[in-house]
């Protein structure tokens, strides 16, 4: 609203700004954690749009790789840029058959050919119920979809909804959005044309996240924009 020339007032019933995103001090780990900012996927659009306009975008910077440790001390590399992140997407597992891998690589297609296309039917989906439907072999998920689904949804994949993200134990820190909560979450568009509700638990393309938050308050603006000027 203030990049179009609107006067903005801010009120916030707490004496300080960020909400549920902040830094707050443990005592017992010496430290300033960051709550409510954990997992920033590279898909949240909004949050880096929101990111350059406070100038702050360069401060995010995303791991090219880590490593996997199994209980039994094998290790895997995973990385998450040039042709070896095509190596991971296809299965790091160590027990992966080279037919597991070429399931893997067709699972992975169709997943990546759905998230442009979405199904009908998607939010009707638990994030497991998804990977058996494009038949992403188990290693494959052990390896790598589960946790990374888990981290982004913060739902176990039998419980979350595909739509869905987000983490941490803490009472009211975001919705869980399992099966059946999709229809819920209030548009930001109402009957009354000047009242446009945003938040991470209004409706958007992703469940109670920082991006969601910032898509909502997108769609927000651009609704208020579209009324006629006050003379
Ligand atoms: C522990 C934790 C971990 C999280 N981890 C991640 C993560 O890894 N990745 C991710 O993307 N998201 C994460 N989130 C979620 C993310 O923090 C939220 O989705 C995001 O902050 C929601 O933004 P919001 O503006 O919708 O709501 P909030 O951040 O809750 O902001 C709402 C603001 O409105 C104020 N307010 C409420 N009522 C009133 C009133 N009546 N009058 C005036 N002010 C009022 C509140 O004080 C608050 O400051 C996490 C959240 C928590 C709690």
């Amino acid at each position: 609203m203030a990049e179009a020339g609107k006067q903005v007032t801010v009120l916030e019933r707490r004496t300080r700004l960020g909400g549920r995103t902040r830094a707050m001090r443990v005592e017992s780990v010496d430290d300033v954690p960051d709550n409510g900012r954990h997992v920033i996927a590279s898909g949240y659009m909004h949050l880096f749009r929101y990111l350059d306009s406070i100038g702050t975008r360069q401060f995010v910077a995303f791991p090219r790789g880590g490593t996997l440790r199994w209980p039994d001390g094998r290790k895997a590399d995973v990385r998450t840029t040039g042709i070896r992140a095509v190596r991971t997407l296809l299965g790091v597992h160590p027990d992966m058959s080279p037919i597991d891998r070429l399931r893997s690589a067709r699972a992975t297609l169709r997943l990546g050919w759905q998230c442009l296309r979405r199904p009908e039917d998607l939010a009707d989906l638990t994030t497991e119920q998804w990977f058996q439907r494009v038949g992403m072999p188990a290693a494959a998920r052990e390896a790598l979809w589960d946790w990374m689904a888990l981290s982004i949804a913060a739902e176990p994949v039998q419980r979350g909804s595909v739509v869905a993200a987000q983490v941490v134990k803490m009472p009211k820190a975001t919705f869980s959005q399992v099966l059946g909560t999709h229809g819920l979450r209030q548009p930001q568009r109402t009957s009354v044309p000047t009242l446009v509700p945003a938040g991470d638990w209004t409706a958007t393309d992703w469940s109670a996240t920082m991006e969601s938050a910032v898509q909502s308050a997108a769609r927000a603006v651009d609704l208020l924009l579209e009324l006629p000027s006050e003379p």
